[in-house]
């Protein structure tokens, strides 16, 4: 058994905030006190701080997009390190930040392969990926059929054989509308399969993975990402949701509001008030910051729109049967206006937002920033003068345009383990972790209580993984292999015939050897069951 001693403990789900306490570990997991302990190994945890270690619920680590990426980056080494290192180095780079739980956010089944190969090179973590399907052919025609049995069992194969661990929807339809010259559709317009419309596919689906009680509800990038103005649209497609659990990602790319020169304004004060009134969605920020990033993206009619208004070359390939995938480089500069408003409405968002266990901090890595910002963000979160210097020195925009200036919420250590462990952790329907119950998994990570809080949060003392210790001052130790984590909802076997004849229409590859293929490596894969009653 393991006591760390002396620690000030923070843990949202049972209303630990930073009381000194004992903590008891037995093997892999939090043990309750024991009535007579003998000798066990002590953990001085005295001036430290202790909690749930990170979960992360939308990052781009893995598969096709990330190769893309690197290939325009050729020439800047040290860019290809920060945006698109390596599968082993993302995995140690998430650890070293106190992350032991880390979802890819998009794969499609054509390139499912790519993606397990390197999910399978992210030892250390626990790990998975979301199969994007809102392009799918095979899956909208079985939605514009009506035949509710035919989707559901289309929808359980497509997920299984893809290897993922929920469905993910990037702008549903809109792949289909641009491969067919079309502008991406709104929410009610045919998308060209029947009367099938974004509505439709987003309602459906939400619907039928909910009642397939997978863990992750459906993880949905929404329409007319990155536009001024889009935060009605964006809205909108929030209430389409009709209340159902749902995930919305990366809101800071939909909250905003248009002046007169349509240039961006913040709307993250309506955009909060419209997700308080559905107390079942989740969210992630997608919070900029000021430098390089990368667009890797599923959303072609979006990052079409994007290459157009910045003029740099994009990499955009086209799937047979599916939508398509596509990068993109982007800067946002503390003096320009637009970057300014999308730094501010990332922050004002999770300010103004009530419940950080429903509003997760990202960066959408490496479309907002690479995920190593966490820290500055925390910091900025927790120090009202930290945000008002960086405010002071971008444009003016950020002051005038937005409302951060007026903010003075400061989080505090409770909310930020809520808004990192507890609360994607439950959005994910891993309920074993992300709180220090007894039972729970003994992932944890320990801070030196310092006055620099970023410089706290880039360097935990430690960071605890299945009840070992595997970073100790930045130093990695040993580590176990880690879970590939994925869900396996069941179909009806008689609908292989159907599902075999309708996928040969549609791409070339042979229906037996589709996404990982029938003979699929399970070895350090386990599934997670779909009898999720998280609310
Ligand atoms: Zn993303």
């Amino acid at each position: 058994m393991i006591l760390i001693r002396g620690a000030e403990v923070y843990d949202p789900a049972h209303a630990f905030s930073g009381q000194i306490r004992d903590l008891w570990v037995d093997g892999e997991r939090i043990a309750p006190a024991p009535p007579e302990f003998g000798t066990p190994e002590v953990i001085d945890g005295s001036g430290t701080i202790l909690g749930p270690a990170g979960v992360e619920i939308h990052t781009h680590v893995a598969g096709y997009g990330l190769n893309a990426a690197r290939r325009s980056l050729i020439g800047d080494p040290a860019l290809l390190d920060l945006l698109t290192p390596s599968a082993e180095t993302a995995a140690q780079r998430y650890l070293a930040l106190g992350y032991t739980t880390v979802f890819d956010a998009a794969s499609s089944p054509l390139m499912a392969r790519l993606t397990a190969d390197d999910l399978k090179r992210m030892a250390g973590l626990d790990r998975g990926t979301f199969t994007q399907l809102g392009d799918h052919r095979l899956l909208l025609q079985s939605l514009a059929s009506g035949d509710l049995q035919e989707m559901r069992d289309t929808l359980a194969w497509l997920l299984s054989v893809a290897g993922g661990y929920a469905v993910k929807l990037v702008n549903p339809g809109g792949g289909i509308a641009w491969k067919g010259g079309q502008p991406a559709p709104g929410l009610d317009e045919p998308i060209g399969l029947g009367n099938l419309t974004q509505r439709g596919i987003i309602q459906i689906l939400v619907r039928l993975v909910n009642e397939m009680s997978l863990p992750h509800p459906v993880h949905l990038h929404a329409g007319w990402l990155g536009r001024p103005g889009n935060a009605a649209a964006f809205c909108e497609t929030a209430r389409a949701l009709e209340g159902q659990r749902a995930h919305l990602c990366h809101i800071q790319f939909y909250s905003y509001g248009q002046d007169k020169n349509s240039s961006f304004t913040s709307a993250a004060e309506q955009v909060v008030r419209c997700l308080q009134e559905y107390p079942q969605i989740t969210c992630d920020v997608g919070q900029v910051l000021f430098g390089t990033a990368m667009a890797i993206s599923f959303d072609t009619s979006s990052i079409s729109y994007l290459q157009k208004a910045t003029g740099k070359s994009w990499i955009s390939r086209q799937l047979e049967g599916e939508g398509g995938t596509n990068v993109l480089p982007l800067s946002y500069q503390a003096k320009n206006a637009s970057s300014a408003v999308q730094w501010a409405v990332g922050l004002e968002l999770l300010l103004r937002f009530p419940d950080p266990t429903r509003l997760f901090l990202t960066t959408d890595h490496p479309n907002g920033a690479p995920f190593t910002a966490y820290p500055q963000v925390i910091e900025w979160l927790m120090s009202r003068p930290a945000r008002q210097e960086m405010l002071k020195r971008s444009h003016p925009a950020g002051i005038h345009k937005t409302g951060l200036a007026g903010i003075e919420r400061e989080f505090s250590l409770d909310e930020i383990f809520a808004m990192t462990s507890w609360g994607p952790a439950k959005a994910l329907g891993l309920t074993d972790r992300g709180h220090l119950g007894a039972g729970a998994l003994a992932d944890l990570r320990c801070y030196r209580k310092q006055a620099d809080l970023k410089a706290m949060f880039s360097h935990p003392a430690w960071v605890m993984r299945r009840g070992r210790v595997v970073v100790q001052e930045g130093t990695p130790l040993e580590q176990d292999p880690g879970e590939i984590l994925t869900v396996h909802p069941s179909w009806d076997q008689d609908r292989m015939r159907t599902i075999y004849r309708g996928l040969s229409k549609l791409v070339t590859v042979r229906p037996e050897d589709y996404a990982l293929g029938v003979d699929r490596d399970r070895q350090i894969s386990r599934e997670v069951p779909c009898a999720s009653t998280m609310s």
